[in-house]
């Protein structure tokens, strides 16, 4: 198949389900999803309901604004509001998360100086064009997003641009995929990876799942059938006892991944150790800037610094919704007080959060 339309066959898909049902399960399977485009396609084409009754599909920590904590969000608020003549540029879902002392959005209102941005290339050409005033790009996102922050500096270093930096909050995926196996809280029985992020990364990068645990992994595409498929491979890896490492997004994902992009995180960026909200601190799971870029690193540049979260929104159980423990309509807050319009955590926020997904598409 070569064309979107193909992907989106209701023969085919009724070809994958039958095939999904004669594999004849009876027993309780979890899979989990770890792409917050993969939660919307499951939510957004029914595909949760067609499943046979035992095969749970889990949505994990596949929202890069939902998993950057509170501490992250109450650094960058109080940041912009104590310092209006600072231009904080990001990514529109960022500026509505609510932290413990308001959101973006909420600063921007009181007079600071936030500005959505399609691209970090947007809030370099901002520096470039306001050269009176420093710009700070809060840079949120996986593997997928890292490289065009990379890039993006090495540019603003190759037009001596000086006004720029990054606040780097980026997360790497399979740290997190560890993290969930060493919990004992949730019962994984195999992941659909991530489409996005396997194109940089390559599927090679999940081996130590299929080796050292034992978890079946299959890199899906977004489209109905690519979620179908995936789940089917998964299903029949199981069955079969086996444990590989398949790739139903062939179209687009190869073993190794992008080797350019690969460069670009090398070059620029160290491996660190990251808070992950609802999992705590997550092992090599964060990329921060090398010491050598130091003049692009808003923390270093601005002394920003976390700091302990007031009371916040207890309630939300974000969380546990990232770790596949809760669905958002076991949260007490969903579709009550916690919506679109008026979100208590970002989960709700974000589009690509699980809660927001189940809203939108799920809600009975
Ligand atoms: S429904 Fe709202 S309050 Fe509940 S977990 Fe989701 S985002 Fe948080």
């Amino acid at each position: 198949m070569k064309y979107i339309e193909e992907f989106r066959d209701s023969s085919q898909v009724r070809r994958i389900l039958d095939a999904i049902e004669a594999l004849g399960f009876t027993e309780d399977v979890n899979l989990m999803e770890i792409c917050g485009t993969h939660t919307h396609s499951i939510s957004k084409y029914g595909i949760r309901g067609v499943m046979p009754s035992g095969v749970r599909l889990l949505s994990g920590p596949g929202c890069p604004v939902c998993v950057t904590t509170e501490e992250e969000i109450d650094a960058i608020v109080k940041f912009a509001r104590e310092n209006r003549d600072v231009v904080i540029a990001t990514f529109g879902d960022m500026i509505k998360v609510p932290g413990s002392v308001g959101s973006l959005e909420g600063v921007r209102a009181e007079g600071a100086d936030v500005r959505v941005v399609y691209s970090p290339l947007d809030a370099l050409k901002i520096a470039i064009k306001e050269t009176e005033k420093e710009v700070v790009f809060c840079a949120v996102g996986f593997e997928t997003t890292a490289p065009a922050v990379g890039a993006t500096v090495l540019k603003a270093i190759e037009q001596g641009v000086d006004n720029f930096s990054i606040l780097s909050l980026h997360r790497l995926t399979p740290p997190a995929m560890r993290a969930l196996m060493e919990s004992s809280d949730v019962r994984i029985d195999g992941f659909i990876c991530p489409g996005h992020v396997t194109t940089i990364i390559g599927s090679v990068a999940y081996r130590f799942l299929a080796e050292q645990y034992r978890t079946p992994c299959v890199v899906a595409g977004f489209e109905p059938l690519d979620a179908l498929l995936g789940i089917y491979m998964l299903l029949k890896q199981i069955k079969e006892g086996r444990a590989d490492i398949e790739v139903e997004y062939s179209r687009v994902v190869t073993a190794d991944g992008n080797p350019k992009a690969k460069r670009i995180l090398e070059r620029l960026f160290k491996v660190v150790d990251a808070d992950w909200r609802g999992f705590g601190l997550v092992p090599m799971s964060g990329l921060k800037l090398k010491e050598e870029f130091y003049l692009y690193d808003a923390e270093k540049r601005f002394y920003i610094r976390r700091v302990e979260p007031e009371d916040g929104s207890p309630e939300c159980r974000c969380g546990d919704v990232l770790r596949g423990l809760i669905t958002p309509e076991e949260c007490p807050l969903f579709n009550t007080i916690c919506t679109p319009e008026s979100p208590r955590g970002p989960c709700m926020v974000s589009t690509e959060g699980t809660c927001a997904a189940y809203y939108r598409y799920e809600r009975r």
